[in-house]
């Protein structure tokens, strides 16, 4: 239970579902990250349910599911894991004003394809995507991917970066797009100690 309820710790400061299923893998800025809250299927389904990706009720379906068909379910946590490399590719060559290479484009169209073929379009303010029928393994991803779309297609990209403090993304919401920090309360803070240090050493050195 102790990693189930590590995924309920994450912080959701992404702005957007795929940005937040790239920041369950936490570390510094650059290089390998250093703990990762997706330790299986069960996890996935917790974070899918935190996260907004599925009601209390279909991520109990895919517990009963994965219980009946461990199998099927550690191919679906699989796949999941897959998925998150190439959100976290395609994302970081954005944040850094890079190209997505061609191949991680076309596994996420065939990802994109892969959850629109098991969605309906539901009428609410306008029409949308939902899963509200899909009762199968890979369902908590599927509106991670077509987040992801949404936001490559129709976001700001400039919006998107990456923390200075930490390996976060987020989309940049802010009115002047000078959001630099995953959160103000925790590398935001840390920085402005980093530099209070740093001004008081200059100080006493200089
Ligand atoms: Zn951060």
């Amino acid at each position: 239970m102790e990693t189930l309820a590590g995924v309920t710790r994450m912080r959701l400061v992404g702005g957007n579902l795929a940005l937040d299923f790239v920041n369950t893998r936490t570390g510094p800025p650059v290089g390998s990250p250093d703990d990762d809250v997706l330790t299986g299927y069960p996890e996935l389904v917790a974070w899918g349910a935190y996260a907004g990706a599925l009601s209390e009720s279909e991520a109990k379906a895919l517990r009963r599911l994965s219980h009946g068909d461990p199998g099927g379910a550690q191919a679906a946590f699989a796949r999941s894991l897959r998925v998150r490399d190439d959100l976290d590719e395609v994302f970081r060559a954005v944040a850094a004003d890079r190209s997505p290479s061609t191949s991680v484009l076309a596994r996420l169209r065939d990802d994109e394809a892969d959850a629109l073929g098991h969605a309906r379009l539901d009428r609410g303010r306008t029409f949308g995507w939902t899963w509200r029928d899909d009762a199968s393994f890979a369902r908590p991803l599927r509106p991670v991917v077509h987040a992801a779309v949404q936001l490559l297609t129709t976001g700001a990209l400039d919006r998107i970066k990456g923390c200075g403090g930490c390996r976060f993304l987020f989309n940049d919401e802010s009115k002047n797009r000078s959001r630099r920090w995953c959160s103000m309360d925790d590398c935001g803070t840390s920085e402005k100690i980093r530099r209070y240090v740093a001004a008081r050493r200059t100080r006493t050195t200089g």
